[in-house]
């Protein structure tokens, strides 16, 4: 098996958005491949024409370059698509009828489970097994699963035994003709010379049916490895309704594909050294299917969150400004392509990149620098303003700040010494003047800031602050 060329493939479904756990499974397909120079195939399974859109397709393809797995590498092959190989699938049930490993059946659906209800065993009986029927219309091709025990070598899970008495004679061809996904599967995996087969956990049951078929096929069955499924702060599995699963949501929140694609590849793995933040090239100089554990994988939002501020704060400041872009000159950001000034927004980056774990909040953080009117939180606003002091504060500064040298160290001071006479730290001075300028309590340094902002236009929001204080509903 060892001396087979290295070949992988990834085969996802297009009936959705692209799943963080397939985008787990692909980066791993993707390490080995490029560690060991093998070939990453691409397979699109897209033969179940009800739930097959051409968009997810496309979804999927433009998600794995994003996570850096490109189609025009080397080590990449295909797409393929598992649809055009029909005719293969079909020619391939029909030697396994012919070799008598295969045979067809009439019963239909309730047939079956009436059989199995009568009899208080579940699962197809074998009724047609010793009946030679020919195929034709209805009747659908089982595999005669034979006795004994399969005995799976899993990378991941090591050897896993299933006893053939459980595994019923399974469908090949439906009733129609057509083929199942069991078959279509193997089919394609013994055509595209797959030595390695990784992939979710969920198909671990399906192995034995198909190791059995790549037998049947005379073809030598690949290296199995079944990589752990991705459980919710619940310890359920990552699912579609319940959780945010689509790696596209990701992006468009502003998570940097390097940190996701580094905290997916520890669900389940862990690099050597003392940090799991590692880059990619340590990744794949590392990473080994043997290693990856068997349990549950917690998908952590909130550790993915750290990976991404850490990612956020690593980048060089251009590298930062240049990767908001698209979060500050979209098309659902507040202001428009006039009111955003890249000049200020350049100043003020540097003291965002610090404070964000997603690049989506780095809109609401610098609105206030572009928006004449920055949206208010009204609640924070009403709470902060109630303060004791809160206006007596707002109408000295803005006194002071008439005259003072508008830079940094002067209205630090300013501040620091009206805070004194009510009796307030410079935090606490600060929160009434930050909220009055800014519309919300957190955001950038507040005087940093307000230099950006200049004298004039801080001096019109603190007005327009206590006039709004004034006229709020009680
Ligand atoms: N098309 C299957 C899925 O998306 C993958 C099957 C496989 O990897 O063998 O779940």
């Amino acid at each position: 098996m060892s001396d087979r060329p290295l070949r992988l493939r990834f085969a996802p479904s297009p009936t959705g958005f692209f799943h963080v756990g397939g985008a787990r499974t692909a980066l791993y397909n993707w390490a080995i491949a490029l560690r060991l120079g093998g070939t990453f195939v691409l397979r699109i399974e897209d033969t179940d024409e009800a739930r097959n859109q051409p968009e997810w397709t496309q979804g999927i393809i433009d998600a794995l370059a994003w996570i850096g797995i490109h189609a025009d590498d080397d080590h990449f092959e295909g797409p393929y698509f598992q649809s055009s190989y029909a005719d293969q699938h079909v020619a391939a049930a029909q030697r396994l009828f012919e070799a008598g490993v295969a045979y067809y059946c009439d019963l239909s659906g309730d047939e079956v489970q009436a059989r199995a209800k009568a009899s208080g065993t579940p699962g197809y009986d074998g009724y047609s097994r010793d009946r030679g029927l020919e195929p034709g219309p209805g009747r659908v091709l089982r595999f005669r699963v034979p006795e004994g025990t399969t005995v799976v070598h899993d990378l991941v899970r090591g050897e896993v035994s299933f006893e053939n008495a459980n595994i019923e004679d399974f469908v090949l061809l439906r009733g129609n003709g057509s083929p199942m996904f069991l078959l279509a599967n193997v089919v394609d995996d013994i055509t595209m010379q797959i030595s390695h087969v990784v992939r979710a956990e969920e198909h671990l049951p399906n192995t034995p049916k198909q190791q059995m078929l790549w037998q049947a096929l005379g073809a030598e069955p690949p290296v199995w490895a079944h990589v752990p499924v991705l459980v919710n702060e619940q310890r359920k599995k990552l699912s579609k309704r319940r959780d945010k699963v689509a790696v596209e949501q990701y992006r468009g929140e502003g998570y940097l594909s390097d940190a996701l694609v580094n905290y997916l590849m520890t669900l389940g793995w862990a690099p050597g050294g003392d940090t799991e933040i590692v880059p990619w090239s340590s990744i794949v100089g590392e990473f080994r299917l043997e290693d990856v554990n068997h349990s549950p994988a917690f998908f952590d939002l909130k550790k993915l969150a750290a990976f991404n501020g850490e990612y956020i704060r690593a980048l060089a400041l251009d590298e930062f400004i240049e990767t908001c872009a698209p979060f500050v000159l979209a098309s659902d950001v507040p202001w428009n392509a006039e009111q955003f000034n890249p000049v200020v927004f350049s100043a003020i980056a540097p003291l965002v990149q610090t404070r964000i774990a997603r690049l989506d909040e780095v809109a609401p953080m610098v609105d206030f620098l572009f928006l004449a009117d920055a949206p208010i939180d009204e609640a924070a606003f009403a709470k902060t303003m109630a303060g004791p002091n809160s206006t007596a504060l707002l109408t000295e500064v803005i006194d002071a700040f008439e005259s003072a040298e508008w830079d940094h160290d002067s209205l630090k001071e300013t501040l620091e010494a009206i805070g004194d006479g009510f009796q307030l730290k410079l935090g606490k001075a600060q929160a009434p003047v930050r909220v009055a300028v800014t519309g919300r309590t957190v955001g950038p340094p507040l005087f940093e800031s307000l230099v950006l902002l200049g004298r004039d236009e801080t001096l019109r929001r603190l007005r327009a602050a206590l006039g709004h204080v004034r006229t709020a509903p009680e």
